[in-house]
């Protein structure tokens, strides 16, 4: 195992003491259902982007594979939060294929071509005159469906709620079925967390629950982004956004003389977009105005954060309305998920920081690539939409390598963690954290269990290194990226 980077602020005694703790609980709580197990060789827990690069590394690997998904359909964020543009950086093959064969569903702005796609300056990122690609979100949903469950068990309206964790190893987790409302167990040889940090805060322990964003001080990870002095602060993250959606529609009465408007909630940002999946449409986007404390939304999470969206979406509207005058448009329905940037992130064997962020790759790292151990390349800036923003500009940063250490949360043998919970401070979250990286950090997941499963491994450590950076293609992605810059 590689050694961690980055020592943990809390004494080994305690995290111990306090993860045997967490895991006697778990296992006590669903050893009844454990016998009654569905089982599969993989399983990916969210079909956001990172469950989706997983689900096309593991489609054509002949395994048993499902993946839970609370929401109605596959996408996650980048298809439910509505965000507007996948940005720049780099992407595993797949993406490319699955763009050659569905390219009608994808639009290009600012001279971005598939091609250019893999390059960001550091100077047109804060400037915002980056290349972009835009997606219709639920055309792309659909194909991810149609091309993945052929091959996949795609449990839809599940909602994760427990796991089965002894010594390290993760045995089975707990589902809720929304449609039914029953529990299901589902047991895998490996899980990929794909769930935003979910998973691994019940198998990860004590510490990995309680490593919220902003909870670096500027000693932590010894970044000087923070000025100095800069204690952990739980509640720094980044804005809580949510988007609405409104049509152009003047012929359908809307009486909101009834909405209630909560405290703290104003009108949405004046600017709109086209919803791609309905040209009648506009995205209205506001940040803080939701009126959920940042308290709120880390100690109580998606649930409340979503049920007071749908409250709060309606009295923004409204707001909107009477502030800038939009009559010409009427209220369709908020985005079926609340866009939060931030949750948890995991302890993993190795953490990226600041510094690493400003780590070009080279040409030369081809050579040295099995040390090195880079499984995805990311370029985008420091980009906190928080108090300390404006630090971003100041900082250039670098195409720059994530290495699979960093997806193996620090406790556990048979977990990976393929999402935007993956190992990595604050501020390196702020920079690595775009639909496209979320997506490659995913399909090196499912390679390295398809590797894992293959060899009858019981440790993710020992996955062979030149097998997931073949897969994924590193030094293709090296070179692709090196010639744009
Ligand atoms: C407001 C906002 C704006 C952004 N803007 C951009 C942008 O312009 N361009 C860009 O490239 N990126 C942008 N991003 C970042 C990017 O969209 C996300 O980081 C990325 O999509 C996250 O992918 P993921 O797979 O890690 O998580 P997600 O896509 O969130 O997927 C997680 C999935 O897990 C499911 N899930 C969660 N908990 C459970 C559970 N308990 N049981 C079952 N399923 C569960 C969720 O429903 C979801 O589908 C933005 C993010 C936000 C929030």
């Amino acid at each position: 195992m590689k050694p961690l980077k980055h020592s943990p602020s809390l004494s080994t005694a305690l995290y111990v003491a306090a993860a045997t703790a967490v895991l006697v609980l778990l296992v006590n709580n669903c050893s009844a259902s454990y016998q009654n197990a569905e089982e599969y060789d993989v399983c990916m827990v969210g079909g956001g982007a990172g469950g989706i690069g997983a689900g096309y590394a593991l489609k054509d690997s002949g395994l048993k594979v499902c993946i839970i998904e609370r929401e109605a359909c596959l996408g996650g964020t980048h298809v439910n939060g509505r965000i507007l543009e996948l940005l720049p950086g780099s992407v595993p093959p797949f993406f490319d294929d699955l763009y050659a064969r569905n390219n009608a569903l994808f639009t290009f702005h600012n001279g971005a071509t598939i091609d250019n796609m893999y390059y960001v300056s550091h100077e047109k990122g804060v400037s915002g005159s980056r290349q972009t690609m835009r997606v219709d979100r639920q055309a792309i949903s659909k194909v991810y469906y149609e091309e993945l469950s052929p091959a996949i068990d795609i449990k839809l309206r599940r909602l994760l709620t427990s796991a089965v964790v002894r010594k390290g190893v993760c045995k089975a987790i707990v589902v809720r079925n929304l449609l039914t409302d029953s529990e299901e167990t589902i047991r895998a040889k490996v899980f990929i967390d794909c769930s935003g940090g979910e998973l691994a805060k019940m198998t990860n322990g004590q510490e990995g629950t309680g490593y919220y964003w902003g909870s670096d001080g500027r000693d932590r990870f010894g970044e000087t982004f923070y000025p100095d002095g800069t204690l952990p602060d739980r509640y720094d993250i980044n804005f809580l956004e949510m988007t609405l959606r409104v049509r152009h529609d003047v012929n359908v009465p809307e009486d909101l003389s009834n909405v209630v408007i909560p405290q703290g909630v104003t009108a949405t940002s004046s600017h709109g977009w086209t919803d791609n999946s309905d040209e009648n449409c506009d995205i209205r986007l506001t940040s803080y105005h939701c009126n959920l404390s940042k308290q709120k939304f880390i100690d109580e999470g998606y649930d409340a954060s979503y049920r007071e969206a749908l409250v709060n979406s309606l009295a923004c509207w409204k707001l909107t309305k009477e502030t800038y005058g939009q009559n010409t448009y009427s209220y369709d329905k908020p985005a079926p998920m609340l866009s939060i940037r931030e949750g948890v992130r995991i302890i993993c064997d190795d953490m990226l920081t600041q510094e690493d962020c400003t780590r070009e790759v080279t040409m030369d790292d081809i050579a040295d690539l099995a040390s090195l151990r880079y499984i995805a390349l990311s370029s985008w800036y420091i980009d906190i939409h928080g108090e300390q923003h404006a630090y971003a500009a100041s900082i250039p940063t670098k195409n720059r390598g994530i290495t699979y250490d960093m997806l193996i949360p620090r406790n556990n043998s048979n977990v990976l963690v393929g999402c935007r919970a993956f190992g990595c401070s604050h501020v390196a979250h702020a920079a690595n954290r775009l639909t496209r990286t979320m997506l490659s950090l995913g399909n090196a997941c499912g390679y390295a269990a398809e590797y894992f499963i293959a060899h009858g491994l019981s440790d993710v450590r020992d996955v062979d290194i030149d097998f997931v950076q073949d897969s994924v293609d590193m030094k293709g992605q090296i070179e692709k990226c090196v010639a744009l810059y």
